[in-house]
């Protein structure tokens, strides 16, 4: 009785939990693609792996191949246009022009699954993007190695920073985070002959401060993203871009990435 009783509250939980989640994904980006100030506000995508989720609690937020390439297909049938953050940064700056529907295609750590499975899907869909890659680690466990990255540079995808070692940057002292920071621009930069103008830090909310934001900036990237959920909509602060997280199949992020991008 009283576990049927839990069980059912757990549900009513749950059931609140998404529809609060559908109305705040509902009111944050049913809005006009174009923003009070003329600007547009553009969509900033954060995928991780594209792959079959290995087991329930797997932690990397996963979307499998078949999703993926729905979610491209969807983009592409509702006009969108991947840009590069270059193109995101020039746009704000007034110095170039976007597409009508511009959309932002990241991913973070840089899995070799970004190649495998992601890189060829990108391909028929005529879509760039930008990969964070952990710089220290490359080549390593299930991370890309240099000859797929200079591969997928050739072919036009961005490789961004996301430090040396992935560490919770606000929970070291100012030296080895300035060292995690600049040593990831000049690892990724050396290895692939031009410059890395673009960081991701590593985690969700917290993962940044004013400090760490501080050393970004002396480190000479021209902008950062950020976890915070949200549509670029204005450059205020450049080193502190908002968001999307693309979690995993469920029927929920499917429906908040049904209507982000409308
Ligand atoms: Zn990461």
């Amino acid at each position: 009785m009283t576990k049927n009783k839990s069980k059912a509250k757990v549900t009513v939980y749950i059931a609140v939990a998404a529809l609060l989640a559908i109305l705040t994904a509902a009111a944050l980006f049913t809005l006009p693609i174009t923003a009070a100030s003329g600007l547009k506000r553009i969509p900033v995508l954060t995928y991780h792996r594209i792959m079959a989720r290995p087991r329930p609690n797997y932690r990397v937020p996963t979307v499998p191949p078949s999703v993926f390439e729905r979610q491209m297909a969807y983009l592409a049938r509702h006009g969108y246009r991947t840009i590069s953050p270059d193109q995101l940064v020039a746009y704000y700056q007034g110095r170039a022009s976007l597409p009508e529907k511009p959309v932002l295609i990241t991913f973070d750590d840089g899995w070799v699954d970004n190649y495998t499975t992601a890189f060829p899907i990108l391909k028929k869909f005529g879509y760039q993007a930008t990969v964070f890659l952990v710089a220290g680690k490359i080549g390593t466990g299930q991370l890309l190695n240099w000859e797929q990255i200079r591969e997928m540079s050739g072919y036009g995808i961005t490789f961004g920073a996301h430090t040396m070692t992935h560490p919770h940057l606000t929970s070291l002292e100012a030296g080895p985070a300035a060292r995690e920071i600049a040593e990831s621009k000049a690892t990724i930069e050396a290895h692939l002959g031009r410059p890395v103008d673009f960081f991701a830090y590593p985690y969700g909310d917290g993962a940044f401060n004013e400090e760490i934001r501080g050393l970004v900036q002396k480190a000479g990237f021209k902008a950062a993203f950020a976890s915070s959920l949200g549509l670029v909509t204005t450059f205020r602060d450049p080193l502190a871009l908002r968001r999307i997280l693309i979690t995993d199949h469920s029927w929920l992020s499917w429906l908040e990435f049904a209507t982000m991008v409308r």
